[in-house]
């Protein structure tokens, strides 16, 4: 297969399984299920047509508003097709072949997660669970080597545990969720040892530069604000496999 078919064809693959995690995003943290029930309107559960349920075009087409009640269609579901769409271009782009195909459900996993904890402050267990089963697979054949990817999954769960729980002792108060140590092990799992450190910086300076986007934007954030760091993290990790595969 030419190496151009891979980025084409993870591309389409992103947008489908984008629209996908929107729908999950919106459904899972109300208790409804995404996979049980067609497709449906957000707004006034109107079932969705065919023609209505094609990623992205369906939404340009029918100008962001639903064709039954003509609410916005929410913004959730073009953002998250579009990094569907960048996450396949981007792994195929750096990896024709199944490494490729591999960094996009890394990537794919990644924005489930980062939906839903900016949706919900939720990182379900099974998630982070599906994302480290999928990091031994990949360990199985990819680099980096294993022992690198076990340091990677214990110091990254490891830090952040000690963190929330110093955190807990000293303020009294909850300030990481019970699912960022795992999530950020699962990420160590994938990465590698060596890829915590740039990971957490760039979840940092991403959470950093909304802060001050907020502020700009005239938004109240006083310390007891909470930033998901699961999105944050999630946002950081993909780059840093482009970034870690691309060398
Ligand atoms: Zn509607």
């Amino acid at each position: 297969m030419p190496d151009l078919y891979w980025p084409i064809l993870l591309g389409i693959l992103g947008l489908v399984f984008g629209s996908f995690i929107a729908t999950v995003a919106i459904r899972w943290p109300q208790g409804r299920s995404a996979m049980r029930g067609r497709s449906a309107c957000d707004g006034c559960g109107k079932g969705l047509a065919g023609h209505e349920l094609v990623p992205l075009l369906s939404f340009l087409l029918q100008r962001g508003r639903c064709r039954g009640c003509g609410k916005a269609i929410h913004l959730a579901h073009p953002a998250t097709e579009i990094a569907g769409l960048a996450i396949g271009v981007a792994a195929g782009l750096v990896a024709p072949g199944w490494e490729g195909v591999a960094g996009a459900v890394f990537g794919w996993l990644l924005l489930a997660l980062a939906a839903l904890d900016l949706a919900a402050f939720w990182l379900p267990n099974v998630l982070t669970a599906a994302l480290a089963l999928a990091g031994v697979v990949d360990g199985f054949f990819f680099a980096p080597g294993r022992v690198d990817r076990v340091l990677g999954a214990v110091i990254g769960f490891g830090l952040l545990y000690l963190v929330a729980f110093t955190y807990r002792h000293v303020r009294k108060r909850e300030g990481l969720g019970g699912g960022d140590p795992k999530l950020f092990g699962a990420i160590g799992l994938w990465l590698g040892a060596s890829m915590l450190a740039p990971v957490l910086l760039g979840a940092s300076v991403t959470g950093l530069a909304v802060a001050m986007a907020m502020k700009l934007s005239g938004r109240e954030i006083g310390m007891t604000s909470r930033l998901p760091l699961g999105t944050l993290l999630a946002i950081a990790a993909f780059p840093a496999w482009l970034y870690s595969v691309g060398v």
